[in-house]
Formats: structure tokens, C-alpha cells, sequence
């Protein structure tokens, strides 16, 4: 579809009363944004003025909390910002927080929250771990990471022992574990707070009573009903953010721990995330990226429902957004009406992450990832023939119990029939508590064979990137500028619209500009280029 006619997709959209015959769905109504950006201005502030309002009339003195939500936290981050004055006041200085982060970007957004929160009850960031706060925001989804938590946990107490304010506070998915939360309460006593991945809006609450304990304080919820919103956030970079538009995961793949530890699917309400991610632009933000398990299946759970393409297609209007990128995508959910959205936009990256995990059908039958070999293959040409200068990228396991050579050679044959711009392959490691944990004990094919089949697979997959990144040598692209290179102080390092790193010339005054750059030579997975114009 070319860009006109796809205007003309969304001004009739905008206008509510048109049918749409381009295989783009309607979007319903009452989740329309005005077609002028004043007016939806206006609603935001009468929001922000509403809840301003409410918070300014909260009584701080009163024992009372609110039970509203989110007032209830902001009165618990008023009352833990007098306990830390104390505190402060008592020994002299400043009190810090340190917040780390174990895992995916839902994990980085949450941290984000975290922070946010910490800030505004006073304490100060800074990098090191041996802070007055400390959060380890923990993953799950690879056994080894457990291991890794614990063994860092040892090297807190160090810390502790000399520091008596110090707090320690965990959470994220692998507190959602019982044999966790009751390891840590037997062999960690230290720890002062442990909390999960459905209650972390209440993280106010849970640290204004650590403070005041002298016992651990755990509160873990098996899954929740609820979405607070308007919680202070704390963005790592001025320039990009993340923006949750779901949370959990229905899908329950075999080898896969998320859905028992992030729960049900929930999506939140189109208005709060358009809401969101104007507040963002407002303060300067340029590139979003929507966050979600399986962003495709967006809106299913809603009361009208909205799909994922409708929802892109209302955040495109967006002004002064300039670059809009998701994560991730199940190849089941990947519509052919978001296919034609992301095609026709000029601010949606033309990146699609479609992870495949195995080639074969007996295979993915075996995962439960509900599609096929053919199914996959179709969808991914669909992709590149309608999506212009595309890039796919891709998970993949190696070793999933019972995989057979032939198995394999399917993986193999969907990798060269796709050529990935980038591929993430991994060895099955069994996560306990998963269907295929127990089959691995019976099923598991030789270690051997599993890494000459991974040395095949890394091998093809990186000969596929080097050759499709060589496609882009000599072009010119649109980079927005992260940082100044970690390597040479007078590089700095961006990102293409496809994700593609490159580095030139430049200093810190680039960072956050979208600029104009000549690749200029390829090496491998990543360009040196020079800057044509900001
Ligand atoms: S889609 Fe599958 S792999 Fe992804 S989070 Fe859900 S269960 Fe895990």
C-alpha cells in the first residue's frame, strides 16, 4: 500500500464513519484519537490536572491511607520520604539507591518504575551496588540465572555488614517461585524485601514498611486483575523509552516458565497508553518501544476489543514521535493487516522480530507454538515481499528434547529459505516447572550432538547477517544517536531504523538527534559510517 492511500486509511479512521476496504480494520470509535493534536492535549492535561489535584489533597499526616489507587502510593512515598530525611539527617548525608536489572526489556521498564519511585522518596542513584537501597530485578527464565542471583547475593552481604542502612529488596519474575522466596527466607535472612512481578505498583507501599521492619517483608501474588497507572518513572535515556502495552502471557510453550511467573494476559487501555507515550514526547522523547509478550495478541482480554495494527495505527498520529518499535511478536498473532500497517508507516521501524524456535512441525507441535514449518515460512515471505527493506530477526532453540537430525535439518532449511538479519540461537537448558523440563530427562539428545548442531546453526545464521548487512554498505540512513562509543571517545553509536548498530564521528551534542549517515563500511554486524546532516 503507498503511503497516500494510507493516509487516507487513517483519515478515514479518524473520522469514525467510513468502511475501510483495504483489509485494515475499523478502529472502534469510543478508542479514536481527535484528529487535532490540541484536542487531545487538552485531555491530558484536564487528566494530569484531575490527578494533580486528588494527590494535592491527600492527607499525609492522617495514619489513614487513601485506598485509591494511585494516590495510596503517593501518600506511601510521602511517608517514606520522611523516614529517609530522618535517616539522612541522623547520619550526615545523602542516601543512594543502586537498582539491577536480570533480563528482558519488560524487566528494564519495570526497573525504570523502580527508580522512579526511589527518586522520589529521595534517594539518589548511583551505579555501584554498595548503595543504601539495593534492587536486584530478577529473571527466570534460564535456570543459571537463579545461580547467578544467589551468588551475588553473598557479595551484598559483604556490603551490608559494613553499611547497617543498607536495604536489600528483591524482586521480579523468579520471586514468583515458592522454592525461591523459601531458600532465600531460610539461607538469605539479610534480605529485607521481597516482592513480585504483580505487585510492583505497590513497591512504595512494601519499601515504606521495610523501612520501618526489622523483619523480612515478603508479598508475592500468585496474578492480578489490575494496571495502576500514573506512577513516577525514572527513564534510563531522555530520548527512548519503553512503553508496556500488556502484561503476562497465555501461551504456555512448553519450555517456557513466563506464563506461571508473569500470569494471564492483561492489556492495557488504549487511552492510557496513547496517554503515556504523549507525556513521554512532551519531555522529549523520540523513539518508543511497545512492550509486551506477545504484542500481536494485543487487546484481546479489552471490553472493545482493539487489535495490535489499530492500536500502531493510533499511536502513528502521535506528533513529534518519530520512531515506533515493538517486541515481541508471535508468529501465530502476526496479522497480514499489521503487516500492511507497518509497511505503509514511515514511523513504525521496518524490523519484525518472529522468533521460530525449531523448523520442525513435530517439533513446534511439541513446543505448542501453534504454527508450522509452512505456516512460518509463508509468513515470513509475506513480510519481506510487502514490508520494504525489511529486517527479520529471530530466536532459536537447539536441543529441545527429542529433536532428531531431521528436526533439525528443518530449522536448518527455514534459516536459509529466511535469511535473518540477526539471530539469537540457544541451546536447550531445561527450566523446572515446564512440561518439557521432564521430558528432557528422558528425551535429551546428546551433548555432543546438540553443539556440532549449534556450531551448524551459528554458522549459517552469522553468514546470513554479514551478507544481508553488506546489502546496506554505501547507503545513506537515518541513525538516532545513542551514545558516545564505550571503545573510542570520538565515535558515537546509534541505531538504524532496522536496529543495525553504527558508529562515526561525532560527540556528545548528537545524542538523541536523528542524523543522516553514509555506511560506510560494513563489518560484519555493525557499520562504520560518516554523518551527511542532522
Ligand atoms: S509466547 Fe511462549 S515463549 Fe513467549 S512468553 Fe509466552 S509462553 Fe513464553
Amino acid at each position: 500500500m503507498n503511503r497516500e492511500l494510507h493516509e487516507k486509511f487513517i483519515a478515514a479512521a479518524g473520522k469514525g464513519g467510513m468502511k475501510i476496504s483495504s483489509g485494515l480494520s475499523p478502529v472502534p470509535e469510543k478508542f479514536l484519537l481527535s484528529e487535532d493534536p490540541a484536542v487531545w492535549k487538552e485531555d491530558e492535561e484536564a487528566v494530569q490536572t484531575s490527578l494533580a489535584a486528588r494527590i494535592a489533597k491527600i492527607d499525609y499526616d492522617s495514619s489513614l491511607p487513601p485506598q485509591e489507587e494511585p494516590l495510596r502510593q503517593y501518600y506511601f512515598m510521602e511517608r517514606a520520604s520522611r523516614l529517609v530525611s530522618a535517616r539522612e539527617e541522623k547520619i550526615g548525608r545523602k542516601l543512594t539507591f543502586c537498582v539491577t536489572t536480570f533480563g528482558c526489556q519488560m524487566n528494564a521498564r519495570d526497573s525504570e518504575k523502580l527508580r522512579g519511585i526511589l527518586e522520589k522518596i529521595g534517594y539518589v542513584e548511583q551505579e555501584t551496588e554498595d548503595a543504601d537501597f539495593v534492587i536486584y530485578n530478577t529473571c527466570t527464565v534460564r535456570e543459571n540465572a537463579n545461580n547467578k542471583v544467589y551468588g551475588r547475593l553473598g557479595y551484598l552481604h559483604g556490603f551490608k555488614k559494613i553499611n547497617p542502612e543498607m536495604m536489600i529488596a528483591l524482586c521480579g519474575c523468579m520471586m514468583q517461585e515458592d522454592v525461591v522466596v523459601d531458600k532465600i527466607r531460610k539461607s538469605y535472612r539479610f534480605v529485607d524485601l521481597i516482592f513480585g512481578t504483580h505487585n510492583i505498583y505497590k513497591f512504595a507501599e512494601l519499601a515504606y514498611e521495610a523501612l520501618q521492619s526489622d523483619q523480612m517483608i515478603i508479598d508475592i501474588w500468585k496474578d492480578a486483575d489490575r494496571i495502576v497507572e500514573n506512577l513516577p518513572v525514572e527513564r534510563k535515556y531522555p530520548f527512548k523509552s519503553g512503553v508496556n502495552i500488556m502484561f503476562g502471557c497465555n501461551n504456555f510453550c512448553t519450555y517456557c516458565i513466563v506464563p506461571y511467573v508473569r500470569g494471564r494476559e492483561r492489556s492495557r487501555r488504549p487511552v492510557e497508553i496513547i496517554r503515556e507515550i504523549e507525556r513521554l514526547v512532551n519531555d522529549g522523547v523520540i523513539e518508543i518501544m511497545l512492550l509486551g509478550q506477545n504484542v500481536n495478541s494485543y487487546g484481546a482480554g479489552l471490553e472493545d476489543h482493539m487489535s495490535f495494527a489499530q492500536l500502531l495505527r493510533e499511536i502513528e498520529k502521535i506528533e513529534g514521535l518519530a520512531r515506533i518499535r515493538f517486541m515481541t511478536s508471535h508468529p501465530k498473532d502476526l496479522s497480514d493487516e499489521l503487516i500492511d500497517v507497518i509497511a505503509a508507516s514511515d514511523k513504525i521501524c521496518h524490523h519484525v522480530h518472529l522468533p521460530l524456535q525449531s523448523g520442525s512441525s513435530r517439533l513446534l507441535a511439541r513446543m505448542n507454538r501453534k504454527y508450522t514449518k509452512e505456516s512460518y515460512l509463508a509468513l515470513a515471505d509475506r513480510i519481506r515481499e510487502r514490508i520494504p527493506h525489511v529486517s527479520i530477526t529471530t530466536d532459536i532453540i537447539v536441543g529441545f528434547p527429542g529433536e532428531t537430525e531431521e528436526d533439525f535439518e528443518d530449522t536448518m532449511d527455514v534459516v536459509r529459505h529466511v535469511g535473518y538479519d540477526a539471530a539469537f540461537t540457544f541451546i536447550y537448558s531445561p527450566r523446572s516447572g515446564t512440561p518439557a523440563a521432564k521430558w528432557a530427562k528422558e528425551d535429551q539428545t546428546p551433548v555432543s550432538v546438540v553443539k556440532d548442531r549449534f556450531h551448524r546453526l551459528l554458522a549459517q545464521t552469522q553468514e546470513d547477517a554479514r551478507s544481508r548487512a553488506a546489502a546496506y554498505t554505501g547507503s545513506i540512513q537515518t541513525v538516532l544517536v545513542e551514545e558516545v562509543n564505550h571503545q573510542d571517545a570520538a565515535l558515537v553509536t546509534g541505531r538504524m531504523s532496522n536496529n543495525s548498530t553504527v558508529h562515526f564521528p561525532g560527540d556528545a551534542s548528537l545524542i538523541g538527534k536523528l542524523v543522516s549517515v553514509r555506511l560506510s563500511d560494513c563489518r560484519g554486524f555493525y557499520y562504520i559510517g560518516e554523518q551527511t546532516s542532522v
